[in-house]
């Protein structure tokens, strides 16, 4: 199947073919037929499956079709907000706002992204100029709706974006907000990584009899990536990856912890062997992360060190490897942390440093995925069996205190605002997980004493 005979209009195949796309991708040659007809869709795609493009192509195709000349106001068309994409994370958010623009390049159509953490003067000055498509975090969406600079009420489209991580942080109050303030006869696409029963009870209510798209097996992690364990103890850890990285000469590696206070020891590690590296996480501003994640893009920094927020939507062409040096304790966070590597049919590799405390989420995480990571021992790194598991302290960090949602009068307090905001999205991560631990032991404690 090409491109050509899914039924997009010139302009945007223009745009397709500069981006060097040669076929669509599984996910695109299943979901683009449906939304071109006008169907509600609720598609489960791993990361790296190529589904900004499998939302946002036939996006803009209906847009066109629907194309209704407006009057002018001073010479330019009049605008207003057609199509809404939700994310759960600025990072997501920036990336399909690319996307977006990169597709819709031959087309008359304006886009904009609005998040927390920046100067919301600029993104309301922007939105006064009129925009066609919209991509936001909901958190700031509501804010700017509040304020009458954001109307909904001609929307077309609505796309929630993993879906299933905007639950997992919390949205789910500000999704049926927004949800209600847009039209009823609209279309809505459904894109999550997973499909649990929350995500399938979501789409029995903002749906209309969607069409179901599944790609790959649920929960499966790509074929194409190659994965590792390396049992080690926890205090070799660091020692490890730094030998990994010198001897291996990588250039590009992500490498995920599971706490804000950790990235950074890591990474102040890492610097100091000569390993030009940054963190991102919940503590740092909005600006510190786009900088990071943009000098991770251009090779000025080898390691990029992120928490599990922090990390979602990151997009590199070709990144070769992503290292848990710490598991995660949600198996599912594991399949979309090795995600970010193997993107679009290319090789990748996904090493886990697991020490003795991690051994029962390993399990989870191999039940998870139906699959026996590989186990190779490193020389000079062998495990001391003498050592004993203990608990996983799981951080939690402390939430800065900085105004509400609704506080964001000027530059500084949004900056703070968001980032408390961030916090508290950790912070619920955090303890969502401790939830779920415990109930997955009382289920075990309850199986055992049955059996
Ligand atoms: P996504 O799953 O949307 O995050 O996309 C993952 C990567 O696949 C991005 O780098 C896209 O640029 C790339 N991509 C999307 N569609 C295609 C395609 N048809 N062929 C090759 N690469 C693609």
């Amino acid at each position: 199947m090409s491109f050509t005979t899914l039924g997009l209009c010139d302009p945007i195949l223009k745009a397709i073919k500069e981006t060097g796309y040669t076929k669509p991708t599984p996910i695109q040659a299943k979901a683009i037929p449906f939304i071109l007809k006008g169907d509600d869709v609720l598609a489960a795609a791993q990361t790296g499956t190529g589904k900004t493009a499998g939302f946002t192509l036939p996006l803009l195709e209906k847009l066109v079709e629907n194309h209704v000349k407006t009057p002018s106001h001073r010479g330019q068309p009049k605008r207003h907000i057609r199509a809404l994409i939700l994310t759960p994370t600025r990072e997501l958010a920036a990336q399909v706002g690319e996307n977006v623009e990169m597709y819709a390049k031959y087309l008359p159509y304006k886009s904009t992204i609005i998040f927390g953490g920046v100067n919301i003067n600029r993104q309301i000055n922007t939105l006064k100029q009129g925009i066609d498509i919209l991509i936001a975090t909901p958190g700031r969406l509501l804010d700017l709706v509040s304020q009458r600079v954001i109307d909904l009420s001609k929307i077309e489209i609505l796309v929630l974006d993993e879906a299933d991580r905007m639950l997992d942080m919390g949205f789910i109050h500000d999704i049926k907000k927004i949800v209600r303030i847009v039209p009823k006869d609209r279309q809505t696409l459904l894109f999550s990584a997973t499909f649990s029963k929350e995500i399938k009870a979501l789409a029995t209510s903002f749906q209309k009899n969607p069409s179901l798209i599944e790609v790959s097996s649920q929960n499966k992690t790509a074929d194409r990536i190659a994965q590792v364990v390396y049992p080690v103890d926890k205090a070799r850890k660091r020692d490890l990856l730094y030998k990994l990285i010198d001897e291996g000469r990588w250039q590009q590696v992500l490498v995920f912890t599971r706490t804000k206070h950790g990235a950074n020891k890591l990474c102040e590690f890492l610097e100091q062997q000569g390993v030009r590296s940054s963190a991102i996480h919940g503590n740092k501003s909005q600006g510190a992360r786009t900088k990071a994640l943009a000098n991770f893009k251009e090779k000025k920094i080898r390691v990029l060190v992120a928490t599990d927020i922090a990390a979602r939507g990151i997009d590199i062409e070709m990144l070769p490897h992503v290292v848990n040096f710490e598991l995660p304790n949600v198996s599912e966070d594991y399949v979309h942390r090795i995600g970010r590597t193997g993107r679009a049919g290319k090789e990748g590799e996904a090493i886990s440093l697991v020490c003795v405390d991690e051994n029962d989420f390993l399990r989870g995480i191999e039940r998870l995925i139906s699959q026996k990571i590989k186990k190779v021992i490193i020389k000079g790194f062998e495990v001391d069996k003498s050592i004993e598991a203990e608990p996983i302290n799981m951080g939690g960090g402390r939430g800065r205190r900085g105004g509400g949602r609704h506080s964001q009068q000027n530059n500084t307090q949004t900056k703070k605002s968001s980032d408390s905001e961030w916090n508290k999205e950790e912070k619920k991560l955090n303890s969502r997980n401790r939830s779920r631990k415990r109930s997955r032991n009382r289920n075990k404690q309850n199986s055992s004493k049955e059996s």
